[in-house]
């Protein structure tokens, strides 16, 4: 297998993988998606709620707010050794809202959370929650957790996780007349007129929706798109909880660890 890095910033990461399999890409696309933990709210008790917006709402979207997570300092709840349904500092995180909005409308954010461990904070402080009309409030106390994508998408650690076989487009130089209707129609500019041939700018930017094929009028076509089988770009996009490559790495030491369960147990079983 060999792996490239498009393209890496912050929130996202793209990767030409070559050299795998359909099965491959999507056993780590699934378990990026359900099984990577990442700190979300899961319970709130609300003191006091005169918004517009019921507790149960308000619940809601605090819970789908993205946390900055800390794997080193935390524990699964299932996994720690505090064995107590409400948690103890190891596996549980509190945050406090208190807003106020005197006489004037406000806007809550998320920025307004005071969290237990600044370490463990809302990603961004500009996350609206609810609008407070004059002389309404809001209390309440909510308690975050480490928790994994398959009990619920709040823990989900990436808001885009996707892969693609790379495309292959094929011209045949000799029928070639250089018309450039394909460079032309192509909405991505995969393609480009160079002396005089017609190559390609970057394949990888390449969705294979046929239109350079449509608009070849050579009969046969000179130009052909198809896929490579073994060949594939990976799109990650973090909701910012983890770095994009802690992500993919935190997936490879999940499944190397199920393969090496997987190997305990066949040994067990040939014993
Ligand atoms: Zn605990």
């Amino acid at each position: 297998m060999n792996i490239k890095t498009l393209k890496e910033d912050d929130t996202s990461i793209q990767l030409l993988i070559r050299g795998t399999n359909a099965a491959f890409m999507n056993t780590l696309r699934r378990i990026i998606l359900t099984e990577v933990p990442t700190m979300a709210i899961d319970e709130v008790v609300v003191i006091e709620n005169s918004s517009v917006l019921r507790d149960e709402f308000l619940a809601h979207r605090i819970g789908l707010m993205p946390l900055k997570t800390d794997l080193e300092t935390y524990n699964l709840p299932e996994d720690c050794k505090c064995g107590s349904e409400f948690g103890c500092n190891l596996c549980r995180v509190s945050l406090v809202l208190e807003a106020t909005s005197g006489d004037r409308t406000i806007t809550v954010y998320s920025g307004d959370f005071v969290s237990d461990n600044p370490a463990v904070a809302p990603v961004s402080t500009r996350i609206p929650i609810t609008k407070l009309a004059p002389e309404q409030k809001v209390r309440l106390e909510a308690y975050a957790r480490l928790g994994k994508g398959k009990d619920h998408a709040r823990w989900q650690p990436v808001s885009v996780c996707t892969y693609r076989h790379l495309p292959i487009i094929k011209i045949n130089k000799k029928s070639c007349d250089l018309c450039e209707k394909c460079v032309k129609v192509c909405p991505r500019k995969v393609l480009k007129k160079s002396g005089d041939e017609i190559s390609i700018n970057h394949i990888e930017e390449c969705s294979l929706c046929g239109d350079c094929v449509d608009a070849c009028e050579k009969t046969p076509k000179t130009i052909e798109a198809t896929w490579d089988d073994e060949s594939f770009t990976f799109n990650l996009e973090s909701t910012e909880s983890l770095t994009p490559r802690r992500i993919l790495q935190e997936a490879i030491t999940i499944l190397n660890g199920k393969l090496n369960t997987l190997l305990e147990q066949l040994q067990e079983v040939r014993e």
